[in-house]
């Protein structure tokens, strides 16, 4: 007998592992406590994750594969992974162990050594979801001083000949980003997200809840919308197709208090649990936007196709090349803690309550909340990067590793020197007032850099300038913002240090 383990993000029913049923084959997914508790997560993420694992081994099941389930509730789930491999080798005389290869470094280093320790041969396979291998990206860029996305991009969308015409890209430029920077003041109408069925969930929220998982956020299937199944997530990637897409590139910065999803695809989910291929994605966009050119616009599909062709493989390179040393790198030297209000949202600062509101009441937030909003005040106020990741990878239902990590640790905190972003993403409160409505509800003034009521982004922004200074000298990125800084009377640059300071010493009193 051959068993198979299936990892709760490998979701992916069109591996070719599920071509043949066969009869000595045992396929085998389990709900551990080793993975709702290795951070802690928010509960939609759990749910979300433990209804699409259950609903993907129903699924196996039809079509005749023999599939053994742990969940949160069995004796299994409280063992660790190689406690439980073990077990079933002995109970079912299993002769062989496969795998699909894992994609966070801490589960490839486990299954590693369970491999060593089990005494069976085993073997690992391709997950086959990615666009690259592992080393790709290393090798694209070797000898490069810098590791800049848009090459990479470049090179990925003449690989898969997306976009193209005759070599070279499609509306002669590769890019349409500068197209991307609209405030949305309440026009064109943004229809409501896509509604998933929702079966089981409360049962699975139950069974969490029952056996006491510590988590973060809240559960309300009101505000639940994460997909279970592949054919819901095909229907979401429809949805989007159908009513959103039409603004995506538009409108990817904006944010709105009345807005959570704009017009984001909220398509994360599906993808980073490989129950959608990420080409498979792409391609029923590019088909969506050839048959409707009239009302599409050419910058509002290349503004998707390069966050996930792009940005999405290329984080996932940064992994693998940087890992296991990514994660312990802190080049800022920032050792301050979160405030307490990342887990209430209880601030008077609108910006932040509004984001993190969104996010535990939906283990979501699009990328300018996690990176402008969220991430941007958490580098000012310097916490250490350590934290900031811990709170991304347990709030977010998309979030694992192997794509938060370079995202929060090197985009938004820049902790990596450089390596993902080639500045920091730090802003003051006129960046937020330019691409949302928060300030206009908010008890702080977003125009006034000191005194009781100015906006603590616009004290904390030049203060970690200037703080930080050392670390930017050679930076030519930087050097027009270290010119302003220069040019603030030092008078009230000591104001705006002092309130500054006081922000970081108390950051749960603004
Ligand atoms: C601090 C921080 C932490 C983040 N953590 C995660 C995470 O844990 N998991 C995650 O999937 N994304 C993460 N992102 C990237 C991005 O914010 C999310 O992918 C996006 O918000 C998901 O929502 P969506 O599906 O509606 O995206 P859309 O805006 O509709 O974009 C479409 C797709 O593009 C891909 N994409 C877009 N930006 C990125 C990016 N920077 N890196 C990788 N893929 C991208 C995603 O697959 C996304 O679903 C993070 C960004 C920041 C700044
Ligand atoms: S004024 Fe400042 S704190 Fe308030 S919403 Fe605007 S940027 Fe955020």
């Amino acid at each position: 007998m051959r068993l198979r383990l299936v990892l709760g993000d490998q979701l992916n029913l069109k591996h070719s592992w599920f071509n043949e049923k066969d009869e000595s084959t045992l396929y085998v997914l389990y709900e551990l406590h080793q993975e709702t508790n290795y951070v802690v997560h928010h509960i939609q993420k759990i749910v979300a994750f433990f209804s699409a694992m259950r609903s993907f081994a129903l699924e196996l099941q039809n079509q005749g594969h023999q599939v053994l389930y742990y969940d949160i509730n069995s004796n299994a789930s409280k063992k660790s992974l190689e406690d439980n491999i073990k077990d079933l080798v002995r109970e079912k005389g299993i002769e062989k162990f496969e795998y699909q290869l894992p994609d966070e470094y801490r589960l490839d280093k486990q299954l590693k050594s369970i491999c060593k320790n089990i005494n069976i041969p085993s073997k690992s396979f391709d997950t086959e979801h990615f666009l690259t291998t592992r080393e790709e990206l290393k090798s694209f860029f070797e000898g490069k001083k810098q590791l800049i996305m848009e090459f990479f991009y470049r090179y990925m969308r003449k690989k898969y000949d997306l976009l193209m015409v005759q070599g070279q890209p499609l509306g002669g430029q590769w890019n349409f980003d500068k197209n991307n920077r609209k405030k949305w003041k309440g026009n064109p109408a943004i229809p409501l997200p896509y509604r998933t069925k929702n079966q089981g969930n409360e049962l699975v929220y139950e069974s969490i809840v029952k056996v006491g998982v510590k988590f973060i956020g809240t559960y309300d299937a009101k505000n639940y919308l994460y997909p279970a199944s592949r054919e819901e997530a095909l229907e979401q990637l429809d949805y989007f197709c159908q009513n959103l897409l039409i603004y995506f590139g538009d409108f990817q910065d904006a944010m709105h208090t009345k807005e959570r999803n704009l017009f984001h695809s909220r398509i994360s989910f599906a993808l980073n649990t490989k129950i959608l291929h990420p080409m498979e994605v792409m391609e029923a966009v590019i088909l969506y936007y050839e048959k409707n050119q009239e009302r599409i616009a050419l910058s509002q599909v290349e503004g998707f196709i390069r966050q996930i062709l792009g940005w999405r493989e290329y984080m996932r390179g940064i992994y693998w090349l940087e890992m296991p040393d990514y994660k312990g790198y802190n080049r800022l030297e920032n050792f301050n803690q979160l405030p307490d209000f990342y887990w209430t949202g209880k601030t008077k600062m609108n910006c932040l309550k509004e984001s993190i509101t969104d996010s535990l009441e939906t283990a979501y937030a699009h990328h300018i909340q996690r990176l402008m909003i969220t991430g941007n005040f958490a580098l000012l106020i310097q916490s250490h990067p350590d934290e900031v990741d811990a709170w991304y990878l347990g709030i977010y239902a998309d979030a694992v590793e192997w794509v938060q990590l370079p995202n929060t640790r090197g985009m938004s905190q820049w902790a990596d020197g450089g390596v993902v972003a080639t500045k920091p993403y730090v802003s003051s409160g006129s960046y937020i007032n330019k691409m949302s409505n928060y300030c206009e509800g908010c008890h702080y003034d977003q125009n006034k850099r000191t005194g009781e009521n100015a906006c603590p982004f616009n004290s904390l922004y030049w203060n970690f300038l200037a703080e930080k200074k050392e670390f930017f000298r050679k930076n030519n990125r930087m050097a027009m913002m270290l010119r302003l800084l220069d040019k603030i009377p030092s008078l009230e640059m000591e104001a705006i240090k002092n309130r500054a300071l006081s922000i970081i010493q108390n950051p749960d009193d603004f």
